[in-house]
């Protein structure tokens, strides 16, 4: 962040945080329509809508926004954005366990409930069974192909 704001030189530090935030808030948004879009097409159940809003900017009361996007409970302070799409992965998922009870992604081998993993500089789903590294499924962003 601290070298960003060096490039950037002239700006005031809330400008700063408050442009970083944008950015990571505005990053977080495409790559959670993305994650939401093929949940929904997976279950067949909503996601998303205004009913169930959990994607945030987290706000400091004196500061404002302080560079955090919150995706359920999972935070992101960073706009890379293989690390925003793993995190609002995390948190769809964990919204289909809380809202439906339902394990999202599944392993169609094993059965499994996958997890958030990096491989090759991507943000993937990974399932646990089979070898004992276990496998990479797919890539989250259905754009990525490995
Ligand atoms: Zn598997």
């Amino acid at each position: 962040m601290s070298e960003l704001y060096g490039e950037l030189g002239d700006i005031s530090e809330p400008e700063f945080c408050e442009s970083w935030t944008a950015r990571t808030f505005c990053m977080a948004r495409s790559a959670f329509e993305m994650v939401v879009r093929s949940a929904e097409e997976e279950t067949g159940e909503a996601a998303a809508g205004d009913e169930f809003c959990y994607i945030d900017y987290l706000r400091d009361p004196d500061l404002g926004p302080v560079g955090v996007v919150r995706i359920k409970s999972a935070e992101v302070s960073t706009p890379d954005w293989v690390d925003v799409l793993g995190a609002v992965a995390e948190g769809v998922q964990e919204f289909m366990m809380s809202h439906h009870r339902m394990v999202w992604p599944i392993c169609g081998d094993h059965g499994l409930g996958l997890h958030v993993g990096y491989f090759h500089e991507a943000a993937v789903w990974k399932c646990t069974g089979g070898t004992a590294e276990g496998h990479v499924v797919r890539a989250i962003d259905p754009a990525v192909h490995l």
